[in-house]
C-alpha cells in the first residue's frame, strides 16, 4: 500500500488493482489561466480534458490525488436515468423535462463509453443491472416503472423479474421480485480516473495534486483562487469538489451534503458459481441502498452501510460482511480482503445540483449516488459551455435546488436524524 487519501478512509481494491497510478506534482507557484477547475475527480478532469483538448489554457488542482474523492472508489454502477424514476421527475417538472432529464442520462452513458473505446482504456466494463425488492409492497411500483420506462420513455431494456428469476439471477432468495435492466452495466472506476488522468496530461491540461484551494473570489472581473501552493487567476472556475467542499464555497456546501458510503471486496469467490451468474450489478429498494457486483475476476464487491457523522466507523468490513451474510448465508467465512469509504454528494430532491455562484463561477456536484456516468459527462458540459456552445447544462441549472434546512451549524445534525430514521423504516 503507497498511499492512503487523506479525505476517504481506507484502501481500496480498486486502488490496490491498477497497474499504475500516475502522479502529478503540487502547483510550482502562482499561475494565469483561461479556466481554473478546483477538484480532480471525474467531473473536473473532464471538463480539464475537454478544454484542453480545444486548446484551452485550463488549471486542475486537487488537495489530495485524483480520484481521492468518490470518483476513485465507488461502486462502479451507472445505473440508468437520473437518480429519480423519470416518472418521479415527471411528476415534479412535467412530461417534457422529464424526458430531456433522461435523455441526457443516456448521453452521459454513451459519451462514458465511447471516451473509454476511442481512447482503448479498459474500464472493464459488464454488462447488466438487476435492481431488487426488500419489500413486496413495492410490486405494483416496480411493474408500473417498466411499463412506463417500455411504453412512455422510450427504454426498451427492463423486464419485470418475477421472484423465480430474481432469486436465481442472485443466487439468492432475500429478495421479492425486481427489475432487469439489459441497457446498462457496471465498470472499475479507479481505471476510469487513471486513463482519463492520462488523457488530459496528453491533452495539455496542466494538473495538480495535492494543492488545496484556500479561498476563491472574485477580483477586478477575474477570478481569483488562494492555494496552498500560490494563486491562480483565471477568466472564470469550476469548483468540481462535490461532497468534499467544506468550507470552500457556501453556496455550494449549503445544498451539496456528504453522506458516507463503504464497501467491500471479498476473496475470489471460487466456489460460489450460484452468485451473480450473469455478473450483473444489484441495487436494492432500502432507503439506504445495498449495491453489489462481482468484479471481472470473481470477487464480490458489496456496498451498504451509510454514515451521517464525520467520525469513520472503527472496523468497515465486519459491518460489510454482516449485511453480506443477510443475503448470502453460505458466504459467512469468505474473507474481505479489502474495505473503504468516500462521500457521495446529494442533494434535498436527489436531483444533481449545478449553479453558477458568482458570475464566471460554476458548481457542479450532488449527483446523488448517480454521479459514475452523470459525473463525467457534466464536466464535459461544462467544457462545452465554456467554449461557448448550448449545453443541456441549462437543463440542471433550471432544477430547483432547495438549500438543506438548518444554516451551516444545525444543518448534519438534521440530516443525521431524518435519514436516521429513514434507515429505520428500512427495518419495518
Ligand atoms: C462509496 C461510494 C459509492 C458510490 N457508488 C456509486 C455508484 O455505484 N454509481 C454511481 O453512479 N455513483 C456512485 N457514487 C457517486 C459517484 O462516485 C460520484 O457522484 C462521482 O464520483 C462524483 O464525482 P466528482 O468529480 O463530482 O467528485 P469527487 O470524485 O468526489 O471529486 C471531488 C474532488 O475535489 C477535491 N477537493 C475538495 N475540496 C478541494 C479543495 N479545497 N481544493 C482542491 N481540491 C479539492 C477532492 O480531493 C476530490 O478529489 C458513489 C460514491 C461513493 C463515495
Amino acid at each position: 500500500m503507497s498511499w492512503q487519501s487523506p479525505i476517504s478512509p481506507g484502501y481500496s481494491w480498486y486502488e490496490a488493482t491498477i497497474p499504475e497510478r500516475p502522479a502529478f506534482p503540487v502547483m510550482p507557484g502562482s499561475r494565469r489561466a483561461d479556466v481554473a477547475i478546483i477538484g480532480g475527480g471525474y467531473t473536473g478532469l473532464q471538463a480539464a480534458y475537454n478544454l484542453a483538448r480545444s486548446g484551452t489554457d485550463v488549471t486542475l488542482i486537487d488537495s489530495c490525488r485524483f480520484g481521492d474523492g468518490a470518483s476513485g472508489r465507488n461502486g462502479g454502477q451507472f445505473g440508468t436515468g437520473q437518480r429519480l424514476w423519470a416518472e418521479e421527475a415527471e411528476e415534479m417538472l412535467g412530461r417534457e423535462r422529464a424526458q430531456r432529464l433522461f435523455d441526457m442520462a443516456e448521453n452521459a452513458k454513451r459519451y462514458v463509453l465511447g471516451f473509454a473505446e476511442e481512447h482503448a482504456i479498459d474500464i472493464e466494463f459488464m454488462p447488466g443491472q438487476l435492481s431488487v425488492s426488500h419489500k413486496k409492497s413495492l410490486e405494483r411500483d416496480y411493474r408500473d416503472h417498466v411499463e412506463a420506462m417500455t411504453e412512455r420513455f422510450g427504454y426498451p431494456h427492463l423486464s419485470f423479474m418475477d421472484r423465480e428469476e430474481t432469486v436465481s439471477r442472485l443466487g439468492s432468495s432475500h429478495y421479492h421480485f425486481g427489475i432487469r435492466d439489459v441497457g446498462t452495466g457496471h465498470i472499475h472506476p479507479m481505471k476510469l480516473v487513471v486513463g482519463l488522468t492520462r488523457q488530459a496530461a496528453r491533452a495539455g491540461a496542466n494538473l495538480y495534486e495535492q494543492t488545496k484551494a484556500l479561498r476563491i473570489e472574485k477580483k477586478g472581473g477575474l477570478v481569483v483562487i488562494e492555494t496552498t501552493s500560490g494563486t491562480i487567476t483565471a477568466d472564470r472556475a469550476l469548483i468540481a469538489c462535490n461532497a468534499y467542499i467544506g468550507n470552500l464555497e457556501p453556496v455550494t456546501a449549503a445544498h451539496v451534503m456528504p453522506i458516507r458510503s463503504f464497501i467491500g471486496a471479498t476473496s475470489v469467490l471460487a466456489d460460489h458459481p450460484e452468485v451473480l451468474p450473469g455478473g450483473e450489478s444489484v441495487d436494492d429498494s432500502r432507503f439506504v441502498v445495498r449495491y453489489f457486483r462481482k468484479s471481472k475476476d470473481g470477487r464480490l464487491l458489496f456496498g451498504g452501510r451509510e454514515a451521517y457523522t464525520a467520525d469513520n466507523p472503527r472496523d468497515i468490513s465486519a459491518h460489510i460482511r454482516r449485511q453480506i451474510c443477510e443475503i448470502y448465508p453460505a458466504l459467512a467465512d469468505i474473507e474481505v480482503t479489502h474495505a473503504w469509504g468516500g462521500s457521495v454528494g446529494i442533494t434535498m430532491p436527489r436531483q444533481p445540483f449545478c449553479r453558477d455562484v458568482m458570475p464566471g463561477i460554476t458548481s457542479i456536484g450532488g449527483y446523488s449516488g448517480h454521479g459514475v456516468m452523470l459525473a463525467n459527462y457534466c464536466g464535459k458540459l461544462y467544457a462545452d459551455l465554456a467554449l461557448g456552445k448550448a449545453t443541456e447544462l441549462d437543463l440542471l441549472k433550471e432544477l430547483k435546488i432547495p438549500a438543506f434546512p438548518g444554516g451551516t451549524r444545525f444543518r448534519s445534525a438534521l440530516l443525521f436524524l431524518a435519514l436516521t430514521w429513514y434507515a429505520l423504516r428500512d427495518r419495518m
